[in-house]
């Protein structure tokens, strides 16, 4: 063991204490970092039980800290994963976009706990293109990875595995537990699953749950009004696919929506590979359930309001049952560490990489600064620090992460985070100072996926701004305790000196990271 361990023991010895007794007890914690890919705050009961129960994960707030504002720096899949690892923005650890990579020299919190003795390793979706830097073992899913059979990377081999992808990933994750991590170091285990991400293909266990018919968003109708940015983006619920997203018949398909893919995306091709991918068995099941939802919509011939509901309803559905499996994993994989021992020696974090829009403003996917794509959930586990039924209104944000598991294990670097550290909010201080505005930067556009413009923001307690440049340059502001939905863009009418004051707190902030530039 090196530095960390040998630190702890000196302590130990220095207030008189007998290492064999105490090292149990007083060992460097582990950490649990629990990702998935999508999962809308909506969809998880600690923060709204309108859609869903997810006991297992609910857990690790209710024993620990639930984080009730807790954002991203920009709210798309590997930039938000490249700030997590590095607490650094976009524009400074150079991953601003789905199609970048991730420069594997930057410095991250795994390649410093490993230099600290930790036993590090990630299994699951990774997604940041270059080869995993950091770890003492790696098996990730090549690119977004497959929900049935995925095929998994394990250190530079390639295998295929068979089974559904949540539990899969956390198969793997309980045999690194298990059998790779040596039982003398503490360990970072970063579990990051495919779930619940687009096209939301549940497990055949779930099917059973049936259709359930779920509420729509109050303003599920949106029109957009003095939203320029907010109209012209491509992720309605009304232009889904209906082949990958709603699951019907691949030879009776006619597509109308773009579903919002690029110039060139096949869906029908894509939806064909995924169908491909299962097995007999799994195909039988699959059948079974989707082929009467299949024969029963084109009897019915909707229309209108009537089609836009079942387009909802088919979508909330398949995504609820993908996070269902995510909960009963996450149940596994708490059970191991509790039969182990490991459970209240190791920080266990539950979060997903941004949040989702569930027919909120009549949508599904991610990347605008509204709050259900800003937001994301955060919950924490760590009963040595944090109490249980901790909950937290401050602003935090994924940039945090690093420079708190930095200050958990008691690591002094160098290296210069964009963050702060949680810690004393776990521990539940009383904190003086802490940030009054959380900066945000999206820039996938006009390239890629849904067409939502470049923009660039700030939210106070009560205010968010938002500028949308590139091919617009408009603003909006919203005052989000009289309008916590953002329907009602007040910029044009707001007084001169609200306008005034939070454009020079989003300058400060702007010159506080060093984004200067509109790029
Ligand atoms: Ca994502």
């Amino acid at each position: 063991m090196k530095n960390l361990l040998t630190r702890y023991l000196m302590l130990l010895l220095a207030v008189g204490c007998s290492p064999v007794e105490k090292e149990e007890t007083e060992k460097p914690p582990n950490i649990l970092f629990i990702m998935t890919d999508d999962h809308a705050k909506n969809a998880m009961s600690i923060y709204s039980d309108k859609l869903i129960q997810t006991p297992n994960l609910d857990r690790i707030g209710k024993e620990g800290i639930v984080f009730n504002r807790s954002y991203v720096t920009n709210s798309i899949c590997g930039p938000s994963r490249a700030v997590f690892l590095t607490g650094k923005y976009s524009h400074v650890n150079g991953f601003r976009h789905n199609y970048d990579e991730f420069d594997s020299a930057n410095m991250t919190y795994p390649k410093i706990l490993r230099k600290n003795g930790y036993y590090t390793s990630v299994i699951g979706k990774w997604h940041l293109k270059s080869v995993p830097a950091g770890f003492d073992y790696w098996n990730v899913l090549i690119d977004q990875g497959d929900y049935y059979n995925p095929t998994l990377v394990e250190m530079g081999d390639t295998i295929d595995h068979v089974g559904y992808s949540t539990t899969v990933i956390t198969d793997l994750a309980i045999e690194t537990l298990k059998n790779k991590i040596p039982k003398d170091q503490p360990f970072c285990l970063m579990v990051q699953h495919k779930a619940p991400h687009r096209n939301w293909m549940p497990d055949t266990t779930h099917l059973a749950l049936g259709e359930k018919v779920y509420p729509v968003p109050d303003n599920f109708y949106d029109e957009y009004e003095n939203r320029q940015a907010a109209a012209e983006q491509d992720q309605s619920i009304s232009r889904m696919f209906m082949s990958m997203d709603m699951k019907l018949d691949v030879d009776r398909v006619v597509e109308t929506g773009s579903g919002g893919g690029p110039e060139g995306f096949d869906a029908v091709k894509n939806w064909k590979r995924n169908y491909e991918r299962l097995t007999e068995e799994q195909r039988s099941r699959w059948d079974e359930y989707y082929d009467p939802i299949s024969d029963a919509f084109f009897d019915k011939k909707l229309t209108g309001k009537e089609l836009l509901q079942w387009k909802y309803q088919r979508y909330i559905n398949d995504y609820l049952k993908c996070i269902i499996s995510v909960d009963e994993n996450v149940g596994r994989l708490l059970d191991y560490l509790e039969k182990t021992g490991e459970l209240d020696n190791t920080l266990i974090v539950y979060t997903s990489d941004q949040g989702f829009y569930l027919g909120e403003h009549g949508w599904y996917d991610k990347r605008f600064m509204y709050e259900e794509s800003f937001g994301m959930p955060m919950v924490m586990r760590y009963p040595k620090l944090i109490k249980p039924g901790s909950v937290n209104n401050d602003l935090v944000m994924n940039l945090d992460f690093a420079p708190t598991v930095m200050d958990l294990v008691g690591i002094e670097t160098e290296e210069l985070w964009q963050g702060q550290s949680l810690l004393p909010l776990m521990k539940g201080e009383e904190v003086t100072e802490w940030r009054d505005g959380v900066y945000y930067h999206y820039y996938e556009y006009p390239f890629g996926w849904h067409k939502v413009k470049r923009h660039y923001g700030m939210r106070t307690d009560r205010y968010k701004l938002i500028h949308f440049y590139n091919d617009i340059d408009k603003w909006e502001l919203y005052d989000l305790v009289e309008d916590p939905n953002e329907m009602n863009n007040i910029y044009e009418e707001a007084e001169p000196e609200l306008v005034v004051e939070l454009t020079k707190r989003l300058d400060e902030l702007q010159n506080q990271y060093g984004d200067i530039s509109e790029e």
